[in-house]
């Protein structure tokens, strides 16, 4: 078993996909070089995870499906699982090149995850989350879906339920306990409900920094990054008084979410992710820009929580 600390690092949509990109394979593998650099070179100190999202190239399946009627459309939880192979994939391949580059010869493998919800989180009865292609007035009422009414047409809408358990999270510990690198938790995971001492698949999103957290905590994590296109949490985001947040308290931090600085969707459940994994382990936890991942590791970059 080794020794090494154990660092989660749940990577953000601009690892894979850049502002303005389509999100080609070729782009995607590129996109990837740099983060998987770094993985390479932290795995020499860390057992390192590496969780990441997975919406633009769900919504691609879906539009994808959408416009072909000639082979049956696959259910979102069938279409999460579609994108941790495609994107498990890129980065493996990454990673393999990084590692040789780097001259480590570390093992590495991407784990299929099913993040469990609970049937009766009431967030079910409550969807929000857009996902896939906007609909014309008539395609909308043609299909079985809760649509909401947006700018750009109709769109699908699904629950986006809390995540409770990361199913394979005992498979996932012992692959770092032996310093495999692994994949996993992959656009939050495939939401599954439990059935008996069986799963089934159901039709929502889990958030991915959420989703990252609850592993984090199941496999004990010394240290949870959240790797984001901004250098950190600001207070009053997007005012004149904009101030990015280095070094703060659980106190502290808990504070500024009740002043209601971190919006629903992007920042509130990177916050929320950080404050569960640093209440629940008492370890630290940061988010980052991705470019500046080393550092945040050393405790010289991002907005770091502590107990
Ligand atoms: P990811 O794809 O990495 O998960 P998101 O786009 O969901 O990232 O969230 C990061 C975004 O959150 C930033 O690009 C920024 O525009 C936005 N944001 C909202 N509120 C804040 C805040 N208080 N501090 C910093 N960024 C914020
Ligand atoms: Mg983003």
């Amino acid at each position: 078993m080794s020794r090494k600390p154990v660092v989660l690092i749940a990577f953000g949509g601009n690892a894979l996909i850049q502002k303005g990109q389509k999100g080609t394979a070729e782009e995607q593998l590129e996109n990837l070089r740099l983060p998987m650099r770094v993985v390479a070179n932290l795995s020499r100190d860390y057992r390192v995870v590496i969780s990441h999202g997975n919406g633009p190239q769900a919504g691609n399946l879906l539009l994808q499906q959408e416009s072909c009627r000639e082979v049956p459309a696959m259910p979102l939880d069938v279409v999460g699982a579609m994108t941790q192979g495609q994107i498990g994939y890129m980065i493996e391949s990454s990673l393999d090149a990084a590692l040789t580059e780097a001259g480590e010869d570390r093992l590495f493998i991407t784990v299929l995850t099913f993040t469990e919800v609970d049937k009766n989180d009431p967030l079910f009865k409550n969807p929000t989350k857009p996902v896939g292609p906007f609909y014309t007035e008539e395609e909308a009422a043609q299909r079985p879906y809760t649509m909401v009414k947006t700018d750009k047409g109709h769109r699908r809408v699904v629950a986006s339920p809390k995540p409770v358990a990361i199913a394979q999270h005992r498979e996932i510990k012992q692959l770092v306990e032996e310093d495999y690198i692994v994949i996993c938790c992959c656009g939050g995971g495939i939401p599954v409900v439990r059935e008996g001492r069986s799963f089934r698949g159901v039709e929502a999103v889990i958030d991915k920094d959420l989703a990252s957290s609850t592993l984090a905590q199941e496999i004990k994590a010394d240290l949870f990054v959240i790797a984001t296109d901004v250098k950190g949490a600001a207070i009053h985001w997007g005012k004149p008084e904009q101030r990015l947040l280095g070094r703060v308290s659980l106190e502290e931090m808990k504070g500024y979410v009740r002043e209601g600085h971190f919006p629903a969707g992007s920042m509130g459940p990177k916050v929320e992710a950080l404050l569960g994994f640093v209440e629940g382990t008492g370890n630290r936890a940061v988010i980052c820009h991705l470019d500046d991942i080393e550092k945040a590791v050393a405790g010289e970059a991002g907005t770091e929580i502590s107990k």
